[in-house]
C-alpha cells in the first residue's frame, strides 16, 4: 500500500491535525482488496476547520486578485508535478480506466484551475455605475461537498473558483474516494496557502456534511451529489439562509434527428454512456431514434457496446473499469433486473458478470429498449453503463421525450442543419446540449435545471457562486453643491 494512500489526519488550519473519527478502509474496486485507508474527521473536527476558516476569510478576501492568481497557478504546477500519483490515486480508489483518469479525472481538473487562475486577473470585482461603485466580494467561508464519482475533478470545480472569489474553504469529499482529496491537500499545502484558508474534513456525509450544512459561520454550501441528499442539505442549510448551489443527478437524452449520420449518433452516445462505467451526471443514458431507425440503432448501438473493452482499470487498452462498488453494483443490477421483469428488452449486457472477471465489481454494458417512456429506468438516474433506446414519431414527441422527467443537467442533438439541431436544443430543459458531439469547454457554465439542481459550475458562472455584491453610493458633485 502507498504511504500517500495510509492517512491518519485531516488538515485543518494549515497543519496536518488528529482525526477523531473512526477508521475506515478504501477498497479497490476493480481487486475488491484495500487500497488504502484513513481516519475520519468527527463532527466536533468540522466545527474546528469552520472556525479556522472564519478566521482566516478576512485576510484571503483582503488579497489581491493577482496574489491569489499566483498561488492558484502554483497549485498547479504542483498539481502536475503529482500527475502520476494522482492517476494511479484515481484508478486504485474509483477502479476508473488509467486512460481516463488522465485526460478527463486530471485533465480537465487542471483546465478548470489553469481557467480560473488566469480569470481572476481580470475580472471586474469593481463596476461604477452612475454613483454607485459595485463591489463583488467574498461570500465568506464555503462548505465543499463532493460526490465519488469524479473526486479530483469535483473538488478542483468548487475549491478553486472558491478561493479565486476570496472565500475560505472546508472540503468534505466522498468517505468511498476521499484518497485523492489528500493528494489535492498535499500539493496545496507545498505552494503556501495561509492557513485556514483550505481545510479538508473527510468524514461521514450525515455528520460532517451536517456540520457544513448547519454552521451558521458557513455562508456557502456548495455541493454535488444525488438529488435525495441535496434536498437534505437544502433544507438543513435553510435555517441560517445560507446560499446553497446544489450540482444534482441527471437522466440526459440524446435526440437523433432524422438527418443525422445514425451510425456516428448512436456509436458517440453508447460510448458516452460508458465512460467512467456510467458513472457521470451528464451522461445520456437515453437515446431517442426516429422509430423508422430503430432496427438499425440497435444493431449499431449493440456492436458499439460488444466493442467496449471491459476489465483492469490499469491496463492503458481498457475502455470501462468496475463500477465503484458493491453497492452501486447492486443497485444497477436491480433495474436491470426490474426492468427486464417489467417487460423491457435486453439488447445485449444485462446482470452477468463480464466473461474473465471473477472478481471486482463490474458490470456488463447493457442497452435495453422496448419499455414505456413512463418506466423507472427510462425516468430515474441508474448510474451506471446502461442505455435505455425509445423510438419516436416526430420532433416534437422527441422533444417532449427528452424533457419528460424530472431532470435536466444536459443532453446531446445531431442533425446534419446544425442550425436546425441549435433550435431544438434550444427547446431543451436542460443545462447544457452538445450537438453532434462537440467538445467539453471549461469556461462554459455547467449546471442543472429542475432536479438536477440549481447552481452554476466553471467559467465566471462558477466564480460568481461565491461571491456577494454590494453597492455603495458616491457622493457625486451635484448632491454636494
Ligand atoms: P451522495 O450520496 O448524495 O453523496 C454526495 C456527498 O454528500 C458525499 O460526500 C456524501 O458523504 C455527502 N452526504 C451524504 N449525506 C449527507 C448529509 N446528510 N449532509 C451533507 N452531506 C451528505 O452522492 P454520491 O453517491 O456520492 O454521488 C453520486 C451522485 O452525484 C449522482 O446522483 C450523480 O448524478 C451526482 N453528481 C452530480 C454532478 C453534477 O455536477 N450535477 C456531478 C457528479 C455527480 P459520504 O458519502 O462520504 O457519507
Amino acid at each position: 500500500m502507498r504511504s500517500e494512500w495510509v492517512r491518519d489526519r485531516i488538515y485543518i488550519d494549515g497543519e496536518w491535525a488528529s482525526a477523531h473519527g473512526a477508521e475506515r478502509q478504501v477498497e479497490d474496486p476493480a481487486t475488491e482488496s484495500t487500497a488504502g485507508r484513513f481516519r475520519q474527521a468527527s463532527a466536533e473536527d468540522a466545527a474546528t476547520a469552520i472556525e479556522a476558516a472564519s478566521r482566516a476569510a478576512e485576510a484571503w478576501a483582503a488579497t489581491t486578485p493577482q496574489q491569489r492568481s499566483a498561488l492558484l497557478t502554483a497549485l498547479h504546477t504542483a498539481l502536475v508535478e503529482r500527475s502520476d500519483l494522482l492517476v494511479e490515486t484515481l484508478v486504485a480508489e474509483l477502479g476508473t480506466p488509467v486512460s481516463l483518469a488522465r485526460s478527463s479525472h486530471l485533465g480537465q481538473a487542471l483546465e478548470v484551475l489553469h481557467s480560473y487562475a488566469e480569470m481572476v486577473k481580470s475580472y471586474p470585482f469593481v463596476e461604477n455605475l452612475r454613483n454607485s461603485r459595485v463591489v463583488s466580494e467574498s461570500a465568506g467561508v464555503v462548505g465543499a461537498i463532493t460526490p465519488w464519482n469524479y473526486p479530483l475533478y469535483q473538488l478542483v470545480a468548487k475549491v478553486v473558483p472558491a478561493l479565486a472569489a476570496g472565500c475560505t474553504v472546508v472540503a468534505k469529499p466522498a468517505d468511498l474516494t476521499p484518497l485523492s482529496a489528500f493528494v489535492f491537500t498535499d500539493a496545496l499545502h507545498s505552494v503556501g496557502f495561509p492557513p485556514g484558508v483550505f481545510n479538508l474534513v473527510p468524514g461521514p456525509g450525515a455528520e460532517v456534511g451536517e456540520v457544513l450544512s448547519t454552521h451558521p459561520d458557513v455562508s456557502v454550501i456548495s455541493f454535488t451529489g444525488s438529488t435525495e441528499v441535496g434536498k437534505r442539505v437544502g433544507a438543513s442549510a435553510a435555517a441560517s439562509i445560507k446560499r446553497v448551489c446544489l450540482e444534482l443527478g441527471g437522466k440526459s437524452a440524446s435526440i437523433v434527428l432524422h438527418d443525422a449520420n445514425i451510425a456516428e449518433a448512436v456509436t458517440a452516445t453508447v460510448e458516452n454512456v460508458m465512460v467512467n462505467s456510467g458513472q457521470t451526471c451528464t451522461a445520456w443514458t437515453r437515446l431517442l431514434v426516429p422509430r423508422e431507425e430503430l432496427d438499425s440503432a440497435l444493431r449499431v448501438a449493440q456492436s458499439a457496446a460488444l466493442a467496449v473493452t471491459v476489465g483492469d482499470p490499469k491496463d492503458e487498452n481498457t475502455d470501462m473499469g468496475p463500477v465503484a462498488s458493491a453497492t452501486q453494483r447492486e443497485s444497477v443490477l436491480g433495474y436491470i433486473r426490474d426492468a427486464v421483469a417489467d417487460g423491457a428488452t435486453l439488447v445485449t449486457g444485462g446482470v452477468e458478470r463480464p466473461d474473465g472477471l471473477t472478481v471486482g465489481h463490474f458490470v456488463r454494458p447493457t442497452i435495453l429498449t422496448g419499455m414505456a417512456p413512463t418506466a423507472r429506468i427510462v425516468q430515474e438516474e441508474v448510474f451506471g453503463p446502461v442505455l435505455v433506446i425509445l423510438p419516436y414519431d416526430n420532433e416534437d414527441e422527441a422533444i417532449a421525450l427528452a424533457n419528460g422527467t424530472p431532470y435536466g443537467l444536459a443532453g446531446a442533438v445531431w442533425g446534419a442543419d446544425t442550425e436546425h439541431a441549435f433550435a431544438v436544443a434550444n427547446r431543451l430543459r436542460t443545462g447544457r446540449v452538445d450537438i453532434n458531439g462537440a467538445p467539453w469547454n471549461a469556461i462554459a457554465p455547467f449546471g442543472g435545471y429542475g432536479l438536477s439542481g440549481n447552481g452554476r459550475e466553471l467559467g465566471r458562472w462558477g466564480l460568481e457562486e461565491f461571491l456577494e455584491t454590494k453597492s455603495i453610493q458616491m457622493p457625486t458633485a451635484e448632491h454636494n453643491s
